[in-house]
């Protein structure tokens, strides 16, 4: 088959992953007391079951005790995907169904007796960050005198770890972006507007092999100032800034990259020099950044060493985000690199690092890739050039 693009074989999670991410969470729950964590649909259901289902007024939720059997509890009509889910298909847990007229949290009580049982009143449950309040309060008439905390501190200490297959996922999907953005420096930009180049930048993820587009920002001209900005019917032109920022997931761990790009046109109109001292800056706080990346090395260090390069510059006040944030099953967790979060980093870590200077009604820049923090320093997960890229358009 010589001649045809090979397409990698996408990294997977291996089943037993999950069982050893439940067993963590029970350790979790036994040390502090809590008798079950009960988590909804999202990065939470997905990182402990490897079950993808849609957020909807039908309950789904996967109930966790603090000894015995996990219980995905899923409406009647998504049974067989939920018995198709990794964790249930490996048996590590069982699938509980609810007909069209039941109520679904007889189930969710018969899943955790403890919290049920006389003197168990009071129980400490751990509920999903993201949970809808509508169902947050159905399981306060459930277990009546239950506490309530939250998920995220039984998971975010695991979720911040990546394991070697999420990394294997993560560089998948940063290597798929980096092609992306190539595809769309090498094309045409001038004369079309920034909404239609979003919309070939989600083409290109999918074609690259990501399920899943998020709205892409492109930022020209002025709009580059604006971190933000989304994308707008405005035409792209000659003598532009473009600042491409977006991402997707593959495999269900996500891609988030920012290349600015400056647009010659045919006249070939070279980027003004202030733009090109603004790029500078830019580069050198992203390479401080990185070189801060460490084990041990608190989050905000990260932060610190790419906000020095831009105040020296005299940009401190134009620098108006904080350094970066986690990724993995989402776009933004744990860990945030920003002022204040003296968290140290650990080995395993994945987080982007995307300084930036915003010139209002000018122009603006940045620069983002996806590092994790390895044993001795950054492993950069993007490989994208990282210079402005100064393109016809
Ligand atoms: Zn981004
Ligand atoms: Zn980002």
């Amino acid at each position: 088959m010589a001649g045809l693009p090979t397409v990698a074989p996408r990294p997977a999670i291996p089943p037993e992953r999950h069982g050893a991410r439940l067993e963590a969470v029970r350790e979790e729950l036994r040390a502090t007391g809590a008798a079950g964590l009960l988590v909804g649909p999202g990065a939470e259901l997905r990182y402990l079951a490897g079950y993808h289902a849609m957020a909807l007024e039908r309950l789904t939720l996967l109930v966790v005790p603090r000894d015995g059997e996990a219980t995905l509890v899923v409406p009647r009509l998504e049974r067989e995907p939920a018995l198709g889910c990794p964790a249930a298909a490996a048996g590590l847990v069982r699938v509980r169904s609810w007909e069209e007229t039941e109520d679904p949290f007889g189930l969710v009580a018969r899943a955790l007796p403890e919290a049920r049982r006389p003197g168990g009143a009071g129980a400490r449950l751990l509920v999903g960050d993201r949970l809808w309040a509508t169902f947050v309060l159905r399981l306060l008439d459930t277990f009546p005198g239950a506490r309530l905390g939250l998920a995220s501190s039984a998971l975010r200490a695991l979720r911040m770890r990546k394991d070697a297959e999420e990394l294997a996922l993560l560089r998948a999907a940063a290597h798929a972006a980096d092609r992306v953005v190539a595809g769309i420096a090498a094309g045409r930009l001038i004369g079309r507007s920034e909404l239609d180049v979003a919309q070939e930048i989600g083409q290109r993820l999918v074609a690259e092999g990501h399920e899943r587009a998020e709205a892409a920002i492109v930022g020209s001209g002025p709009n580059s100032a604006s971190p933000h900005h989304g994308a707008s019917e405005r035409i792209i032109e000659a003598a532009d800034a473009v600042v491409l920022d977006f991402g997707g997931s593959l495999g269900g761990y996500v891609s988030d990259m920012t290349r600015t790009l400056w647009v010659t046109g045919p006249a070939e109109v070279a980027p003004d020099p202030a733009f090109v001292a603004i790029y500078d800056t830019v580069r050198a706080a992203h390479a401080a950044a990185l070189a801060a990346v460490r084990p041990g090395v608190p989050c905000e260090a990260v932060d610190e060493a790419a906000r020095v390069v831009i105040e020296a510059a005299g940009h401190g006040p134009h620098f108006v985000h904080r350094t970066g944030h986690g990724i993995g099953l989402e776009v933004h967790e744990d860990p945030y690199i920003v002022a204040g979060n003296t968290e140290p980093l650990e080995r395993g870590m994945t987080f982007s690092v995307e300084p930036g200077i915003y010139l209002e009604g000018r122009y603006g820049a940045r620069l983002e890739d996806i590092v994790a923090c390895a044993a001795d320093g950054p492993d950069v997960l993007n490989e994208a050039p990282r210079g402005l890229w100064v393109v016809r358009g």
